[in-house]
């Protein structure tokens, strides 16, 4: 019962924010440029649809759990992200970017926690800091291509800890992946404090799981697959998935990442 309705939230918000794109210059079918929205929910203790993922993470399936579900976009090479801290909160205002670099080098390398080898040679790279804004509406639209990647924060529904759109062309190259995390209702932490409660949650596991979109992953199962990074909802408090999983890792490579 829980299963399905967190499977029917994810598919809610994903059609909702999908949109195509074609750019006008060129209707030709392979320079058409194509937006998908992704999210990652919180999983309120006092909210029966994410029950499953409202407590401790059970990790003891993290490297026994193979499962991924792809998208149709993958990121070769280097993918160059700036950072625009503009809203960011006190809390995590001088460690944020550190945070989010550190979530796109765990995806880039494959960073896990199974001692599988971190061999992938793909490159998130830090571009510098940006005064334009991430191209994410606070309804989950994707506004447009810049062609540049930005990070920062905003608005976002209730539920939604941050939302990634990424665009991608019909080889299913990234074009760009801007995401936006939530600056109104959650609060955020770098470093689990001692006595960690309430609508608290770990940047890293948050940006780890935007990455990962931006990667070419979508979400596994909430409940038969919790210990793997891209569940749809992460539990507050939670840092045991900043690394991937096994599943996570599996991924990565089938979507051709090497
Ligand atoms: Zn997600």
């Amino acid at each position: 019962m829980r299963r399905t309705k967190v499977t029917v939230i994810a598919a809610v918000a994903l059609s909702a924010a999908v949109a195509v794109v074609p750019r006008a210059s060129d209707p030709a079918p392979h320079d058409q440029v194509f937006v998908v929205g992704e999210a990652i929910y919180a999983a309120d203790a006092d909210d029966a649809q994410f029950a499953g993922a409202a407590g401790p993470v059970d990790d003891t399936t993290a490297c026994t759990d193979s499962s991924y579900a792809l998208k149709t976009w993958k990121v070769s090479g280097t993918f160059t992200w700036y950072y625009n801290g503009d809203g960011a909160p006190a809390a995590v205002a001088s460690t944020a970017l550190g945070a989010i670099t550190d979530a796109g080098d765990n995806v880039a390398k494959g960073k896990n926690r199974c001692n599988l080898p971190t061999s992938f040679t793909t490159d998130y790279k830090y571009g510098g800091a940006a005064t334009a804004k991430p191209q994410v509406a606070s309804d989950l639209t994707c506004t447009g291509n810049d062609g540049k990647s930005v990070t920062g924060w905003g608005s976002l529904p209730p539920k939604v800890l941050a939302y990634t759109c990424t665009f991608f062309n019909a080889k299913g190259q990234v074009i760009a992946s801007d995401a936006l995390i939530d600056n109104v209702v959650y609060t955020w932490f770098t470093t689990k404090p001692a006595n960690c409660a309430g609508q608290l949650y770990d940047l890293e596991t948050t940006m780890t799981h935007e990455r990962l979109h931006t990667a070419g992953l979508a979400h596994v199962d909430q409940v038969r697959n919790a210990a793997q990074t891209m569940t749809p909802s992460s539990a507050p408090c939670d840092t045991s998935r900043r690394l991937l999983g096994a599943g996570d890792y599996a991924g990565l490579k089938a979507a051709g990442t090497t």
